[in-house]
């Protein structure tokens, strides 16, 4: 008999709950233990996954092979197509190796849970345990609930709650990687792994991903915590400082390793506290807002979790499906190529498809700008995303989106606008970001930066014979006006 582990978005071997639980339950019984990760590009398509977030996932998987071989565990890697072929491809490999057990990690949007749901059944007709752990949250989401018993769809309350189930400390130290005692023999180490390479070979023949894209985010499980490492040591105690000014790196950019679950978050959790003298809650204000962080990110999964229509590509607030969101595609288009005219707006995409990353005070800025100033649906934003993003995580791309369009749990109020010259000013006061991004605006002066056309207009002396700057595509006073008039006609067509 053997154990088998099923890999998903969890791609590394510190602290995995299902791997320390399937090497436990083998060393038990004299067992070894297998594993094998599914690719599921046609899930992948009806996702709306991209690229680079595809590439970053088999970059990763090769690691993933590299390190288990380590350790005497055979990764079987397969194009299963879609999540009903990995349920058929992971109960063939479990028969065919004489698996007892096979060991997952639970996943929460809508369609990961069906699936789970139906590979249980699949593994209960064919005499297999299906062993489901907890794994990719800090709290899962069935733990913190309100006094009712119902789940909390506000930030505060909710992080309250959670930080009393950290103190409860139930689970969130990490647990380190302990090889099996019985490795597999050399030979089908070598056989699994060649198949591996030629499996992502293929897939990855079918992928366009920049190569400043790949360059930007090396795969493994080493870089994370390399990342992990050097963050905790030069940016951490001044996160709450310099988070959201976008031209320096006050921010982790752990965000794909935690999405693919390279890093876990209760190996960021733990490397945190220990900076903080073991606390979360207070203490030094960079940890204690990062942490806060990891709080959102869980926020943000049990919202999914415990309201699956926001899987369906509806609104939380379903009267804010009622909204007359325009229907541009030249706008939208130019939202997408970085040409709004809005500097901070223009250097975040260019910066987004650059990259395959952007800051967070620019996710919101970019979002804000389409959802409110465009007033262009919100839900082709978050698409534009998830076909950009290396860190491209269903529930924080949605819970983003959702929040800067007012139609989320906990979301901005919909009369709450980023003026976005302002949010330019302020977060990028000498336009050290923007210039980066948009080089016409490198010989602007600092007052004109985030605003060039009232420059070009009223020094035209200025800008002869340079780089003409068109005034943006709408003017932000005017859609301001537009959006409260729709999200005021959709409340009273609800009423
Ligand atoms: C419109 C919009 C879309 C977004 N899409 C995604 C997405 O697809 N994937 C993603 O991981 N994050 C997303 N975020 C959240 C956030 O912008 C990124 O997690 C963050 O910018 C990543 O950079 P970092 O790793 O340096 O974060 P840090 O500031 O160092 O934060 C540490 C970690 O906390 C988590 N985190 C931080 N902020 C949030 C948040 N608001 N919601 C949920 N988790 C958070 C991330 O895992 C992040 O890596 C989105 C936010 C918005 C407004």
């Amino acid at each position: 008999m053997t154990q088998l582990v099923w890999f998903r978005e969890d791609l590394r071997t510190d602290d995995q709950r299902a791997l320390v639980a399937a090497v436990a339950v083998a060393d038990a019984a004299g067992e070894a233990v297998h594993a094998v990760w599914c690719a599921t590009p046609a899930q992948w398509d009806a996702h709306g996954m991209g690229d680079n977030r595809r590439g970053f996932l088999l970059d990763n998987v090769l690691q993933l092979q590299a390190a288990l071989a380590e350790a005497g565990i055979v990764l079987h890697v397969v194009d299963a197509g879609d999540f009903a072929g990995s349920v058929r491809a992971v109960l063939d490999i479990a028969r065919a190796n004489g698996a007892g057990a096979v060991h997952y990690n639970e996943e929460y949007p809508l369609n990961e849970q069906r699936r789970d749901a139906s590979f249980d059944a699949a593994c209960a007709a064919a005499g297999i345990v299906g062993c489901r752990h907890h794994d990719g949250m800090l709290v899962p989401p069935r733990a913190v609930l309100t006094k009712a018993g119902t789940p909390y769809t506000v930030f505060t309350p909710y992080r309250q709650a959670w930080y009393r189930e950290l103190a409860a400390d139930g689970g969130i130290a990490p647990m380190a990687f302990r090889a099996p005692r019985q490795r597999a023999d050399a030979a089908a180490l070598a056989a699994a792994g060649a198949r591996a390479q030629q499996v992502i070979a293929e897939l990855r023949a079918r992928l366009q991903v920049p190569e400043s894209v790949r360059a930007a985010w090396p795969a493994g499980e080493h870089e994370a915590q390399r990342r992990l490492a050097g963050f905790a040591d030069e940016a951490l105690r001044d996160y709450k400082a310099r988070r959201d000014l976008p031209a320096e790196p006050g921010t982790s950019v752990l965000s794909p390793y935690l999405a693919a679950g390279v890093l876990s978050p209760r190996r960021a959790l733990a490397v945190a506290r220990a900076a903080n003298r073991g606390d979360f809650a207070e203490g030094n204000a960079g940890v204690v807002t990062w942490i806060s962080e990891l709080a959102w990110r869980d926020f943000y999964r049990q919202v999914v979790f415990h309201h699956p229509h926001v899987s369906m590509g509806r609104a939380f607030r379903r009267e804010t499906d009622r909204v007359a969101w325009r229907r541009d595609q030249r706008d939208f288009d130019a939202w997408c190529r970085g040409e709004t005219g809005i500097p901070l707006v223009d250097a975040a995409m260019r910066q987004l498809v650059a990259t395959g990353w952007m800051h967070n005070r620019l996710r919101m800025v970019t979002a804000m700008y389409l959802s409110k100033d465009l007033l262009i649906d919100w839900r082709l934003g978050e698409a534009f995303f998830a076909r950009h993003l290396v860190d491209w995580d269903f529930a924080a791309n949605n819970g983003g989106w959702q929040w800067s369009a007012s139609t989320g749990t906990d979301a901005a109020p919909y009369f709450r606008l980023f003026n976005p010259v302002r949010q330019g000013e302020r977060f990028d006061p000498d336009g050290a970001f923007v210039r980066r991004w948009l080089p016409a605006l490198a010989a602007v002066p600092e007052r004109w930066v985030h605003a060039p056309w009232l420059a070009a207009e009223k020094h035209a002396d200025l800008f002869a014979g340079g780089p003409s700057f068109a005034p943006p595509l709408i003017d932000h006073e005017r859609a301001k006006a537009r959006v409260l008039a729709a999200f005021r006609a959709a409340a009273s067509t609800a009423a």
